[in-house]
């Protein structure tokens, strides 16, 4: 068993709320338990420029409210290339970490996995972080919690203006392939049509729910359009309005909102355990393993299970409540 004694943590791809909680619970517990750390600025990009430093428990004070990632992130193209992953490699090793904590999504798992099977020395543990909750083996990924409900705060101020003026809104919300976001929304806000990727829903489908709640004397109109919906919230809105003329329609898509502000409880409580048992699993000797939350107990999945698992969970029991509901 490799003993670990300096890690380095990460976060990478998209920024998502809790991640802030989730570096903070990986520096105390690593120097905690006599492990040196440090934080990599930038995702990959500062593994390739060394651009990293050392952590102290105070590196992290008072950062458990706040959105976004100290540590910053970004998409890095050249660390899809040998040369880079090599770069990135040496720079580890000389400045002496023999552990990594990444911080992502699918994409930063995928590097992850590629560059611990080129060089296993270096142990990498991944935590879920991405406001879509897609990934296998955690049943919530940091972020979602916090990026739902400031969808929803956005939601309700839509609906006083919708119903003051008897207005139909289509509210497009992130997910490019996964509608966990506009399910728990549209549930939550009680919406008149959820439109997700995982499930083709026809416009001549929508505009019979649409009439029937004018029928059944509504006066207002909520549609949420996940944006990996193909057709988007604009095109569905025109061709909407060719045949609905009871609604004044509009169009607003929500945007980079959504990714930010101070993490919920739920998220600074995952960040935490999270970030706690990716640094347990690293002195256990785990590698190449993804930290996640399933029935409220840390579960270790494999990384290649994770990603070739990577599932859409398309929730029909949801949907058909949503449905229901919204009568
Ligand atoms: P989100 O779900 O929020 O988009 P993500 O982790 O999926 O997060 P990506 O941009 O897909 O975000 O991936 C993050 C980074 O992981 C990329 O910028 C790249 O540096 C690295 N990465 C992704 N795919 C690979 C790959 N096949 N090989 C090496 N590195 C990769």
């Amino acid at each position: 068993m490799q003993k670990i004694s300096k890690i380095a943590v990460l976060t990478s791809g998209g920024d998502a709320p809790g991640m802030n909680p989730c570096i903070r619970a990986v520096v105390r517990t690593a120097i905690y338990n006599g492990l040196h750390v440090a934080g990599v600025r930038q995702g990959y990009q500062g593994l390739i420029d060394n651009n990293m430093y050392d952590m102290d428990p105070r590196s992290v004070s008072n950062i458990l409210n706040l959105g976004g990632t100290i540590l910053k992130t970004a998409r890095c193209l050249p660390f899809r290339t040998e040369e880079g992953m090599e770069t990135a490699y040496q720079n580890l090793k000389a400045n002496g970490i023999d552990g990594l904590v990444v911080i992502g999504g699918d994409g930063t798992f995928t590097g992850a996995l590629r560059f611990s099977k080129k060089y296993p020395d270096i142990a990498v543990i991944g935590v879920p972080g991405t406001i879509d909750n897609d990934l296998y083996g955690s049943t919530y990924t940091l972020g979602f919690d916090t990026a739902t409900n400031t969808v929803i705060e956005a939601i309700d101020k839509i609906r006083d203006t919708a119903d003051a003026h008897d207005r139909l809104f289509f509210i497009e919300v992130m997910g490019r392939d996964s509608g966990a976001i506009a399910l728990r929304a549209g549930i939550s806000c009680g919406a008149e049509a959820i439109l997700l990727p995982e499930r083709d829903t026809a416009i001549d489908t929508l505009i019979e729910n649409l009439k029937a709640g004018q029928y059944n004397k509504k006066s207002s109109s909520i549609v949420i359009v996940a944006e990996g919906d193909k057709r988007g919230a604009y095109d569905l809105a025109e061709a909407v309005r060719k045949q609905i003329k009871f609604y004044d329609i509009k169009v607003t898509i929500l945007g980079h909102l959504q990714r930010g502000g101070s993490p919920s409880a739920f998220d600074r409580i995952l960040g935490s355990r999270l970030g706690f048992a990716a640094v347990n699993a690293l002195i256990k000797g785990e590698t190449q393993k993804m930290v996640g939350l399933e029935a409220n107990h840390i579960k270790l999945t494999d990384l290649e299970e994770a990603l070739t698992q990577h599932q859409f969970k398309l929730e029909d029991d949801l949907m058909q409540m949503a449905d229901i509901l919204s009568i």
